[in-house]
């Protein structure tokens, strides 16, 4: 949906729309859709800057980097923007870090389809994890641990370590 900056209205403009974007336009290697985007945004001009305001919400399938298995990854993100007219986009080779984080709109116009896109790739962990004490793979037998099909001594309370632990104890 383009938005036409002069077009605005004085008040404001509420937008409640559902996108469906395809899978490979996320940043994410693996990433998929598995609900629309739901998006409310609300848009004001003030000047030439324009505020954005929004929620962004959808389930997307990522993969754990541990222990590999795809899980479902909620999104559920608001944002909070300011885009500023093309002609202060100077192209200054000393910009200082706040002054690199700003945002411009081009001919006039804005993408909110393209914005949303952007700001749900800023939503991903930079580490997914498919729960935040995710054990991955044993580094013994190569199994999921959280499959149930690793019963290597270090994963588990077993009542051998326990001996083990006696046992280096009493080495000491
Ligand atoms: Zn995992
Ligand atoms: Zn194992």
């Amino acid at each position: 949906m383009l938005i036409e900056i002069d077009r605005l209205p004085q008040e404001g403009l509420k937008v409640s729309k559902k996108y469906e974007f395809i899978s490979v336009e996320l940043l994410e290697e693996d990433a998929e859709f598995l609900n629309p985007v739901h998006t409310d945004v609300f848009i004001k001009k003030s000047g030439d800057e324009i505020f954005l305001k929004g929620v962004i919400k959808t389930c997307i399938s990522l993969t754990c980097c541990r222990c590999l298995c795809s899980f479902d990854f909620k999104i559920d993100s608001g944002f909070d923007l300011v885009y500023l007219p093309e002609e202060l986009d100077i192209n200054n080779e000393q910009l200082d870090e706040e002054e690199a984080k700003k945002l411009f709109y081009y001919g006039r116009k804005m993408d909110l389809k393209r914005i949303i896109m952007e700001q749900l790739n800023f939503a991903f962990p930079v580490r997914p994890l498919c729960s935040p004490d995710c054990q991955g793979i044993c580094p013994v037998c190569g199994n999921i641990v959280k499959e149930g099909k690793c019963s290597c001594v270090a994963n588990k309370t077993d009542p051998r370590l326990d001996k083990f632990k006696i046992f280096s104890r009493d080495k000491r």
